[in-house]
Parts: C-alpha cells; structure tokens; sequence
C-alpha cells in the first residue's frame, strides 16, 4: 500500500505515543484532507487495503486519544472527523453543530457554531451533547 508520509501526521502520533503504522497515518491523510466527516462504509472502502479489525483499532484508539470525534447520520451510521477543538485523552470538547445533508447524507461539522450551555434538571449528568441540524448543503443547493 501506499503509505502517506506527512510530518505533521506522524508528529501527531507520536504526542499521543501512537506508533507510526501505514494505516494510522493513511486515516489521518485522508480525514484531514476533507471538509466533511467519513462514513464508517467510506472508510472501509478507501481502507480496502486494511482489515476491518485494524480499522476499528485504529478508529478506537484515535477517538480515545481525543484525535477524531463520531457522530452518527441521519441512518444511524458511524461518521469520523478530525477533533479541531482543543480535545485531550477521554476529554473531547467537539460540542459544535453538525450538520447532516439529506440529498449526499454528508455529515458537516460546523465548528464555528458551538452549543449553547444547558441547564439540566438536577440529578441529570451529561457526558456529551449531540444536536444535529439537517437539510441540504451548499454542494447539494448549487445543482
Ligand atoms: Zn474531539
Ligand atoms: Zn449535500
Ligand atoms: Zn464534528
């Protein structure tokens, strides 16, 4: 396979103590490469040289390391995106908007939209918040 030799990847491995394989630097290269989250289908597709156990490890322990954030489509299918917020280990802070586009099902993370703060009834302890927006994107609303 070819593998993507991007400094700024394998440093970003190397601050989680990650080791530097082909496949972890490939996921790395090519979420960052979009403007959209990656479907887990998507994934397995571009990582066609890579078995699906090895993806899932490397998805595992990229979200553990606070590197992508999941969120799930409309369908209910696993998406995949950089952490552009300032996430550490077990600790993500990507609470911005993310839109879903119902024609491509693109999922969007609109970082600059972030969420409003709750206020949950007593006894309520959130570990996260998800709020989706869905509708057509501008790729979608140009044709
Ligand atoms: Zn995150
Ligand atoms: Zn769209
Ligand atoms: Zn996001």
């Amino acid at each position: 396979m070819t593998v993507i030799t991007n400094n700024k990847f394998e440093h970003l491995l190397d601050l989680h103590h990650l080791k530097k394989t082909g496949p972890r630097l490939k996921v790395l290269a090519m979420m960052s490469a979009k403007n959209t989250a990656t479907s887990q289908p998507d994934l397995e597709a571009l990582m066609e040289d890579v078995d699906r156990v090895t993806l899932y490890r490397i998805l595992n322990v990229f979200e553990e390391k606070g590197i992508i954030h999941k969120v799930f489509d409309l369908n209910g299918t696993a998406n995949y995106a950089i952490c552009t917020s300032n996430c550490q280990e077990h600790l993500h802070h990507d609470e911005h908007l993310h839109f879903n586009c119902t024609i491509c099902n693109k999922v969007y993370c609109l970082n600059d939209l972030s969420l409003p703060a709750f206020n949950l009834p007593p006894g309520f302890k959130a570990d996260g918040f998800t709020l989706y927006a869905s509708g057509t994107c501008p790729q979608c609303n140009k044709k």
